[in-house]
């Protein structure tokens, strides 16, 4: 069944990117103007050096920019990290938390993604929350019960359709080529749905769902037609913006 939401497209370029990459930002935003993006929301999340040019690429496009993550505080002694102000007086118009690479690498705990979750709304970002279990949480049956804790502790009570997507991600499908059955994507997605309206009432009934863990061309025309899946968060393919459009057209 197709989404009945607004769908959102959003790229994740990850640590890569320099200013060459740009050209990928230039090509889309073209894109988006010839009508090839109709209908679907676009977000390409580049490193944070790039949001700024990035941005001023986009001026006037309906092309948004994002960042990859933000500190929880607006500023302060927090060496290396952004503020999601920042990211919005640079122009970004979402930015990712709690990528699992946020989680596993930096030791980032849900309290700690509601907090970034929260800033983002303050600074009138849109938050695309990630979630999602592990190849051993899979294999152990955990799948659904470390999802609902995820999204119990990182969804932010106040949440609301306007400041909040939910990308499902499961890590053994990030950047590496296997991706769930249509089926498995389905009931994960249904109980997202089920959990955020628990969590948050109607509001949950809006927020849109994202799936994301090597979607490629070939294969997200599948995804795209699954139950509750309202856009997809795209690695690896978003960094060719042949790549990312014809994702965007297999819908
Ligand atoms: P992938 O990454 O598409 O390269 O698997 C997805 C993500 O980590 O957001």
């Amino acid at each position: 069944m197709m989404a009945t939401l607004r769908p959102l497209l959003a790229g994740n370029w990850k640590m890569n990117g320099t200013r060459a990459s740009l050209s990928v930002v230039s090509a889309l935003r073209d894109a988006v103007a010839a009508g090839r993006m109709r209908g679907v929301d676009t977000v390409v999340c580049p490193p944070a050096t790039l949001v700024m040019a990035a941005a001023d690429l986009c001026a006037g496009s309906s092309l948004m920019i994002g960042g990859q993550d933000c500190d929880s505080q607006p500023a302060g002694a927090s060496t290396g990290d952004v503020s999601a102000e920042m990211l919005k007086d640079a122009g970004a118009a979402a930015v990712i938390v709690g990528h699992s690479e946020r989680r596993n690498l930096h030791g980032e705990s849900d309290a700690v993604v509601r907090a970034k979750a929260e800033a983002a709304a303050r600074a009138g970002l849109l938050a695309i929350i990630c979630v999602g279990e592990s190849r051993a949480e899979r294999d152990g049956g955990e799948t659904l019960r470390v999802i609902g804790r995820q999204i119990d502790e990182s969804v932010p009570p106040a949440a609301t359709a306007r400041t909040v997507a939910l990308a499902y991600e499961p890590v053994w499908a990030i950047g590496t080529g296997l991706t769930p059955e249509a089926t498995d994507i389905a009931e994960v997605h249904g109980f997202l749905r089920r959990r955020l309206q628990a969590l948050i009432g109607g509001e949950g009934g809006g927020v849109r769902l994202l799936y994301g863990g090597s979607v490629k061309p070939d294969n997200a025309g599948e995804v795209w037609g699954v139950e509750n899946v309202d856009g997809l968060l795209v690695g690896g393919a978003s960094l060719k913006e042949e790549d990312f459009l014809a994702i965007a057209a297999a819908r």
